[in-house]
């Protein structure tokens, strides 16, 4: 290793960040590629620089190189010295002008570079995007009945939302209007610019505002929608409930969100659902649970009582000598399972009542029963 980082800056190793940042911009202007034309050494003196600086004035890689005597590598970020040369570009949101003629402005990059942002690395290639856009998802919530969660349902919801425009298609063209290559992209799409630095020249590329990434705009855009290609409007959208859904089931139900702008693809309406309670079933699942109550005569000679189901009235047959809490299942009288052929159960519990009263003749019978 040739000189430290610390040498190349001309600064100490105790060397505060505002020393740091004072030394680096001194040497960055003296060796500029722009002030330096076709001066092989020069550039790569600036490059040096720039390396040295980014490690130093950065905090955790500076703690690395003190300790190391090499900066960090292989991050790919600015640090290892390739953030403005390779392939990241800290510039892709370039949203300001610069002007090295005069370095005027020469502060504002160094805190646009070097301020967090773009120091990540993760500017330009997640910027990128390929018009038209999704529109959003839509998210309701509908409540249902027992039955309704059970049996399954159409259900007209009403939502607002916007929706493509119907005047223009969507297009954001006015009817009629010519379409043009746009003007502000001239039809690519995407605006590139290759911008000198301090760093050296650096392409930026971004989908194009004007024509949202089109290439193409129309010559008047369509008043209805004032060219964003849908409007906020009330919809009613019919949505088909599936036998078995209960509280916490979420239905999708793609394309039914919002229209995406100029033409793009819609979202989804994703549906909630809360069922109420049933008065006379306890649901689990797919099982459904009821008691039924006999008598003592019923529970020991045994019985045959009706039952209501979600399938209609049965008979369930009691055998003799039936205790109490004994539970019997009526096999796939249950809720219908969800995108399944089968059905859960149905689970009745009997419970034998002991009379608190007697009349005088049950009471007779029962003390004969008891002598026996
Ligand atoms: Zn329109
Ligand atoms: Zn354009």
């Amino acid at each position: 290793m040739a000189k430290s980082f610390y040498d190349i800056l001309g600064v100490t190793k105790g060397a505060n960040e505002a020393e740091l940042k004072r030394a680096y911009r001194k040497m960055a202007l003296q060796y500029h590629p722009d002030k330096n034309k076709d001066n092989k050494e020069a550039e790569s003196k600036f490059k040096e620089i720039n390396e040295a600086y980014q490690t130093l004035s950065d905090t955790q890689k500076r703690a690395y190189y003190d300790q190391f005597g090499s900066a960090p590598g292989g991050s790919g970020g600015p640090g290892a010295g390739h953030g403005a040369y390779g392939g990241g570009n800290p510039f892709a949101g370039g949203h300001y002008e610069t002007n090295f003629g005069d370095f005027g402005n020469l502060g504002d990059i160094f805190e646009s570079f070097f301020g967090g942002g773009a120091r990540g690395g993760s500017g330009a290639g997640q910027r990128r995007r390929a018009g038209p856009y999704r529109g959003n998802d839509i998210e309701t919530t509908i409540k249902l009945t027992f039955e309704e969660a059970v049996f399954g349902k159409e259900r007209e919801l009403v939502i607002n939302k916007l929706e493509r425009c119907e005047t223009c298609s969507g297009s954001g063209a006015q009817p009629g209007a010519k379409i043009v290559t746009c003007s502000t992209c001239n039809g690519r799409g995407e605006i590139r610019a290759a911008r000198q630095t301090i760093f050296g020249q650096v392409a930026t590329q971004r989908p194009c505002d004007s024509c949202e990434g089109r290439g193409k705009t129309p010559e008047h855009v369509c008043t209805k929608c004032q060219g964003t290609g849908r409007h906020k409007k009330t919809d009613a959208v019919s949505v088909k409930i599936p036998a078995g859904v209960d509280t916490g089931s979420t239905l999708r139900v793609s394309g039914k969100g919002e229209a995406g702008p100029l033409g793009g693809e819609s979202g989804d309406l994703y549906v909630n659902i809360t069922v109420e309670k049933s008065k006379e079933y306890v649901r689990d699942g797919f099982d459904i649970y009821t008691e039924k109550e006999i008598s003592v005569p019923q529970a020991v000679l045994g019985c045959e009582i009706p039952i209501k189901t979600l399938y209609g009235d049965i008979t369930l047959r009691i055998p003799a000598g039936t205790a109490s809490g004994k539970i019997f299942k009526l096999k796939e009288y249950g809720v219908q399972k969800l995108q399944q052929r089968d059905r859960g159960d149905h689970l009745v519990k009997i419970t034998v009542v002991i009379p608190a009263k007697l009349s005088k003749k049950e009471k007779e019978l029962y003390e004969q029963l008891s002598q026996e």
